[in-house]
């Protein structure tokens, strides 16, 4: 057969059978502070508002969650496990959980992958009795691990009382994708591929998502602004301290991503927490604008 003619059929093929790809952003809360207490070099009087989002990203039929967000029960996860101190550093408003705005759109998620448990995107886990939760094992370790103390303010045990039978660990293959060395590619077709950015906690986990037109990078809380990233500026030192379990790794996950940015400065970078960058692409029940 032609070479030509290969060509044509494998391109053919490949059009044909390319998933449907979409990415929503489901705003489940948000915080207001001053933009100094975001990241280093942030303006004292500039308010700032951290969004608590969780990323919906349909399939062709099927959906899953990178991140819950903010659940139903928060409040009471808060006021039941977190000290004091972080109740009164971690305040958060408009509460709108992913559950009640999927069901409003008779959206059903099987499978929920999780940037990292910290209390503001493993909230809504319990909002879910019938779907499996998927991070990398050493995530787990350090929530359920006695030995690895977890941070008091950023872990709350409650969020984590369901059966064992809904926790999924995964682990990541050697194989290389877009600069990372290693990589988990859930549909396998490269469409939704997670990557380990360690250091906010021990397994935290970005996703690349390609859909028709676009990349987005979804890069948990690497970073809480996209704007840091960018400036290589850590996040508010006492802040980091409460919430980085490892700042120097942090910083080599930036490093790392930013050199990412600048080989594709196409793929758009979004931060779990960043308004400025989540806005203009809009929320669910929209998709992302491309
Ligand atoms: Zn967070």
């Amino acid at each position: 057969m032609k070479p030509y003619l290969i060509f044509l059929i494998l391109a053919f093929v490949n059009f044909t059978f390319a998933a449907e790809v979409k990415l929503a952003q489901i705003k489940t809360g948000d915080a207001k502070s001053s933009e100094s207490l975001v990241y280093k070099g942030g303006k004292i009087f500039k308010q700032s508002i951290s969004n608590h989002t969780a990323f919906l990203i349909k399939h062709d039929n099927e959906y899953i969650l990178f991140d819950t967000g903010l659940g139903k029960n928060v409040k009471e996860q808060v006021s039941k496990d977190m000290p004091w101190w972080g109740k009164v550093l971690f305040t958060f408003e408009n509460v709108n959980p992913a559950v009640e705005q999927l069901k409003a759109q008779n959206i059903t998620v099987k499978d929920i992958y999780l940037s990292h448990l910290h209390w503001d995107h493993a909230s809504g886990l319990t909002d879910f009795p019938d779907s499996k939760f998927h991070v990398p094992e050493i995530e787990m370790t350090e929530v359920f691990d006695p030995h690895v103390p977890p941070k008091a303010a950023a872990f709350l045990k409650s969020q984590f009382e369901f059966s064992k039978e809904q926790w999924s660990k995964f682990e990541f293959s050697q194989k290389e994708f877009m600069g990372f060395k290693k990589s988990f590619d859930i549909f396998g077709d490269q469409s939704v591929v997670l990557v380990s950015l360690p250091g906010h906690t021990l397994g935290s986990v970005g996703m690349v998502v390609t859909t028709a037109k676009k990349k987005y990078f979804l890069v948990g809380d690497l970073v809480w602004r996209k704007k840091a990233l960018e400036a290589l500026a850590p996040k508010f030192i006492v802040a980091s301290m409460i919430v980085d379990g490892n700042r120097d790794e942090v910083t080599k996950t930036m490093e790392k991503v930013l050199a990412f940015h600048k080989t594709y400065p196409e793929v758009e970078i979004i931060p779990a927490h960043d308004e400025e960058v989540q806005t203009p692409l809009g929320y669910f029940p929209t998709w992302v604008t491309e």
